[in-house]
């Protein structure tokens, strides 16, 4: 099985080298917009290898970029045109079939490469060299650079193909607050597939807004993430987007595209420590299906609704399933169904169990009662330990919880429902 990850690479420069970078980047992004009006007037051409045809002496000539630099550039247009005729294409049919009446309008004019991303091909652009130093292509030849970055990515790097590790293209980024430059360097790391007897660890997650995770293990090892702070500093982002988005000037403008990468960046880093925590090497963790989330958020309401939409669970998932799978671990989806309303104790289901929505799981027919997001992350504990159970017996692991087969799905549940916490469920059931 593969993983990808992306190793962020600070690069030391001096104000020559960073002139250089600078340099190439400039050039590289001026090619793209170039490459891309090109494209555009030629039929809104998507076939990389005719685009490099039309473009290639151009680029060589007056951006002066470097061959395999080139190549780069058509490559990533011809990738994007790609891209939004396949969203032309889907809105046609959405369209048609009435889901919706707007019209794409991606491909109405040619697309404009405004971020300051400069892709670098592994051995032909950019090569690792012994005592943690980068060699990178510029506009003047190759310029040597050392570099810092998290210790398990530069082991990954340093381990290279003989360890299971494939090096990808490289993207040079740098941040528009701090100047600094980064090499955002793809990675493909080899793990071995997952089996039930690998897996000895069971984790539960439910992802909700007031707790953005509370996880259980089925000894009651608990974990909780509150949301409160965090929410509040969302909150605070979506005062002042909305004050700038009321503006309208072009500063307003500036300052609104700074704030949402800011707000971006602040959403991955609380999701990156929360994965980091959860994850555990030889653990099966499992995660709602996340189109619940929606569905139930629906029932509170408005407010919370679009307080709910705004933070990122399906990334955390993302990154949970990732970071799991580096670890020697495995995340599952289990369909989320009851989760939250299904008594762990006896089995009852009912939303009067959830007294008012509030934070207090109380059970109506049993009177068990538990923090309710506990109860949920019981829930979905106890429903990997079934499927790890399966696992193990037929040899397969079915995982998906999907929507088109509702007889077993049905079935699913029906067995999901008879589940009970015990003080101690033995990894048997
Ligand atoms: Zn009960």
């Amino acid at each position: 099985m593969k993983t990808i990850l992306t190793a962020k690479l600070k690069l030391h420069t001096t104000s020559e080298t960073g002139q250089r970078l600078l340099d190439t980047a400039r050039a590289y992004q001026n090619a793209l917009n170039y490459t891309s009006r090109v494209a555009f007037e030629n039929g809104k051409m998507s076939n990389q290898v005719k685009l490099h045809g039309l473009v290639y002496p151009a680029l060589r000539e007056r951006f002066a970029l470097p061959s395999q630099l080139a190549c780069s550039v058509s490559r990533q247009v011809g990738a994007t045109f790609k891209g939004l005729w396949t969203k032309v294409k889907h809105n046609a049919s959405h369209r048609k079939s009435g889901y919706t009446q707007k019209r794409y309008q991606g491909l109405d004019k040619a697309p404009v490469f405004t971020a300051n991303t400069t892709t670098f091909t592994y051995q032909r652009d950019y090569r690792f060299k012994a005592g943690q130093q980068v060699s990178i292509t510029t506009l003047e030849g190759p310029v040597v650079f050392s570099y810092e970055g998290y210790t398990k990515h530069l082991d990954l790097i340093q381990k290279g193909s003989s360890g299971g590790v494939t090096l990808g293209a490289a993207k040079l980024w740098r941040d528009p607050r701090t100047q600094q430059f980064y090499l955002l360097v793809s990675l493909a790391v080899e793990t071995p597939d997952p089996t039930p007897e690998s897996l000895k660890g069971i984790k539960g997650a439910d992802l909700g807004e007031r707790y953005l995770a509370v996880t259980t293990t089925p000894g009651n090892t608990t974990q909780f993430f509150p949301g409160g702070a965090i929410r509040h500093k969302g909150e605070a982002f979506q005062r002042v987007r909305s004050r700038l988005q009321s503006k309208g000037t072009r500063g307003a403008k500036r300052r609104l595209r700074q704030l949402m990468l800011r707000e971006r960046r602040f959403k991955a880093d609380v999701n990156h420590r929360i994965a980091q925590a959860i994850v555990e090497p030889g653990f099966l963790i499992g995660l709602e299906d996340l189109t619940r989330i929606r569905e139930r958020t629906a029932v509170r309401g408005k407010r919370n609704r679009r307080r709910r939409a705004k933070w990122a669970f399906a990334e955390l998932g993302a990154f949970l399933s990732y970071k799991a799978q580096v670890v020697g671990g495995f995340t599952i989806k289990v369909d989320a169904d009851y989760t939250s309303k299904g008594c762990p104790n006896c089995g009852h289901v009912s939303d009067k169990n959830r007294p008012g929505k509030g934070l207090t799981f109380r059970c109506e027919n049993c009177g068990f009662t538990l923090h309710a997001d506990l109860v949920g992350a019981r829930n979905v504990t106890l429903r990997t330990l079934l499927i790890r159970q399966d696992w193990m017996g037929t040899g397969l692991l079915s995982t998906a919880p999907d929507g088109s087969d509702t007889e077993a799905k049905a079935k699913r549940l029906q067995r999901f429902l008879e589940l009970r916490w015990s003080p101690d469920p033995s990894p048997g059931l």
